[in-house]
């Protein structure tokens, strides 16, 4: 096909990202060095204090074990940003690794996703808590020196390699888990919106069907295995519907989101911390901001108040109340932002009006 004809017609494109190789399991990560061995021999380590300190012996065990030589070592990372990012990739790069193992939750593998890809060299994810799915995206969420979001930068590519030891996981503290589902419970109605908003706009890239059925995959994997993973967990049981949930967030949210696309609800999430005058985690913002989604496309109030009564019997906020005191003025200000300004607003099939996801709110907060 020339290259003219591309340019003057807007192709119809099929797409879908995903990682090479996704492991879940209990001692999955003693895996790490059979699975890293095809990407090279020379692994640079970033992650956690604390993340490290949990998961580090069993790292060095397994990359030794599969003869790869460990070149760098950092278990400094606190929040990702350029800073951190540049001089990692300063104080590594003279000793040329093959690939880069990111070990933590969403701040340290962001973090090392941004370095292997200054390095142009592969990230392989190794996550310890349940709160992200960042470990299988190919996107690193940058924030300033004070902790506050600057941008996400779209990586060119996913991690080759994913582990997830569930092990591990179900050990961590219970609230990760019930953040990252509080996240994950946006992908199926944002991934619905997206493909709408795509339908109307004819052209561009359009999600696959595989996209929204892992969409789908994950809601029900939620509504059917949450409540009794939050109940586990908290009794330090491993079952499997503990391993149902870990999948739904790690992969199938993951790959629902980037092979379609966030809407309102991450919409409105950015325009609430803009106010600066709520708090909350990103998954307990974006489960909130789920229901108001589903309030403002008039979904049936029995499937809101479904979704509801989940979020509250797991433990998230389902009234703005949660997140601290917010002025009239600061919710306006958010929803004209999740109106039009933020990227995430245009996956919505219809121009949005700052009122009627005031209007959506409303219900949400007098039960629908
Ligand atoms: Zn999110």
């Amino acid at each position: 096909m020339e290259l003219s004809y591309l340019m003057l017609t807007a192709p119809t494109f099929r797409k879908m990202v995903t990682p090479s190789l996704y492991l879940q399991g209990k001692g999955a990560i003693y895996y790490l060095g059979q699975k890293a061995l095809p990407f090279g021999d020379k692994a640079l380590v970033v992650g956690e204090a604390i993340a490290l300190s949990v998961a580090g012996e069993r790292i060095k065990k397994s990359l030794s074990s599969n003869g790869i030589e460990i070149v760098g070592w950092d278990d400094t990372l606190k929040d990702c940003t350029h800073g951190t990012i540049n001089r990692i990739v300063e104080t590594h790069k003279h000793a040329k690794p093959h690939f880069v193992i990111g070990v933590g939750g969403g701040r340290a593998v962001d973090t090392a996703k941004a370095v292997a890809w200054k390095l142009k060299i592969p990230e392989i994810s190794v996550g310890t808590q349940c709160a992200t799915n960042a470990d299988t995206s190919a996107e690193s969420v940058v924030h300033t020196e004070d902790h506050r979001y600057l941008e996400s930068i779209m990586l060119p590519r996913n991690p080759v390699v994913v582990i997830e030891d569930t092990e591990i996981l179900a050990k961590a503290p219970v609230k990760y888990i019930i953040r990252g589902m509080g996240d994950a419970l946006s992908a199926k109605f944002e991934a619905e919106a997206y493909a709408k908003a795509m339908q109307k706009k004819k052209g561009g890239t359009v999600p696959t069907s595989a996209a929204l059925a892992l969409g789908d995959a994950c809601y029900k994997a939620l509504m059917e295995h949450g409540v009794k993973a939050v109940t586990d967990i908290k009794n330090g049981i491993h079952s499997s519907d503990v391993d149902d949930v870990i999948e739904a967030v790690k992969l199938a949210s993951a790959l629902t989101f980037e092979n379609t696309g966030c809407a309102l609800a991450h919409a409105l999430h950015n325009g609430l911390t803009k106010t600066g005058q709520i708090a909350g985690e990103h998954g307990e913002i974006v489960a909130y901001c789920t229901l108001v989604q589903m309030a403002y496309e008039k979904r049936p109030v029995d499937e809101i108040r479904h979704v509801e009564a989940w979020c509250a019997k797991i433990g998230l906020p389902t009234r703005l109340r949660y997140f601290g005191e917010i002025s009239k003025a600061a919710l306006r200000q958010a929803v004209e932002h999740a109106a039009d300004k933020d990227e995430d607003s245009k996956n919505m099939p219809d121009k949005m009006k700052p009122a009627d996801i005031l209007e959506a709110i409303n219900r949400v907060e007098r039960g629908i």
